[in-house]
């Protein structure tokens, strides 16, 4: 594996420029070891991912956008997580693959893109042919897409904020609106839209992007503007994932902001533009979603929906 990209870091926009190798630290708090803080057969994904068998899921610990409300907190924020050497990493997504999982879906793994890139080729290379998954928060260098995609099949981005000064509070960086756009057109350049749409999860999805947007409360404004934005620059047909699902987290009570759920009016402003907007290829959440894929990444089995598929 060539670390070479963690000696004077700057995989993400963050741009630390530290030593990774040498166990600093920048933003993400990960050094050059890799960290996982749960692999598993996951079906908490859109059914396009989950098909019958669930989605191979490696959760990376740490991040390098840190939402402060961010729904992983134990593993984005937290402590949570394993060191594995290359080998490992290497063992652990083949017994992913010996479960007969529907494609491996790599969740926040821009900061730990080397390892990445060194676990597909070698996939690859032992005939794996499952379609790889980029899980990300959005907040990518628009000029690392084209490596990513070299690997990568399908794109799995959230499109969190329009509102720059919501992204600032939020994760500190006003650029996202303007970074995650641009990024998002080199996904969907490079790899199109979602297919095949099967939105039971029949057919799983084999390459292409989905975009995915966790509407926040009291802050509708922010969601139409996504959705407006992304209509505006790539039509009907972008397939999206309109997620209620959020729940307050630690976080949010420091910050003083998001302390409580999405209401279901809020939430069915946002899909009303959605169809109004003529969205065909949409995943929308019924209720405020299902708390079953709440991680509690202190678990073995962090998430209790898979508890129960098990
Ligand atoms: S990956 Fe981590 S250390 Fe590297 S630039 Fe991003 S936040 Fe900084």
């Amino acid at each position: 594996m060539n670390d070479a990209l963690y000696r004077e870091c700057r995989l993400c926009p963050r741009n630390c420029g530290v030593d990774r190798v040498a166990g600093r630290r920048g933003v993400c708090q990960e050094t050059a070891v890799c960290r996982v803080a749960s692999a598993t057969a996951h079906f908490g994904e859109e059914p396009s991912f989950t098909g019958t068998r669930g989605s191979g899921t490696l959760f990376f610990s740490g991040c390098s956008s840190r939402c402060f409300f961010c729904q992983n907190h134990q593993i984005s924020l937290g402590e949570s997580g394993d060191a594995l050497t290359p080998d490992e990493l290497l063992e652990t997504a083949r017994g992913l693959v010996a479960k007969g999982v529907h494609n491996l879906n790599f969740v926040s793994p821009d900061h730990f893109w080397p390892h990445v890139e060194w676990l597909c080729r070698r996939l690859r290379e032992e005939g794996v042919a499952l379609p790889f998954l980029f899980n990300t928060s959005g907040y990518q260098k628009p000029e690392r897409v084209a490596d990513y995609a070299a690997v990568i099949d399908i794109f799995l981005p959230d499109f969190k904020f329009a509102d720059a000064s919501l992204a600032q509070l939020c994760m500190r960086d006003a650029r996202y609106p303007e970074m995650a756009m641009e990024a998002l057109t080199k996904m969907v350049a490079l790899k199109g839209f979602l297919f095949p749409w099967d939105p039971e999860g029949r057919e799983t999805a084999a390459r292409g992007v989905l975009v995915r947007h966790l509407v926040l409360p009291g802050c509708v404004e922010n969601s139409l503007s996504v959705v407006r934005l992304l209509h505006r620059e790539f039509g009907p047909e972008l397939p999206l994932s309109i997620m209620s699902q959020f729940r307050p987290m630690p976080g949010c009570r420091e910050h003083g902001m998001l302390e409580r759920p999405v209401s279901e009016a809020e939430y069915e402003q946002v899909t009303d533009l959605v169809a109004e907007l003529g969205f065909a290829q949409v995943y929308i959440q019924p209720g405020s979603g299902s708390d079953d894929f709440l991680p509690d990444f202190d678990e073995d089995e962090p998430f209790e929906g898979n508890r129960n598929r098990a």
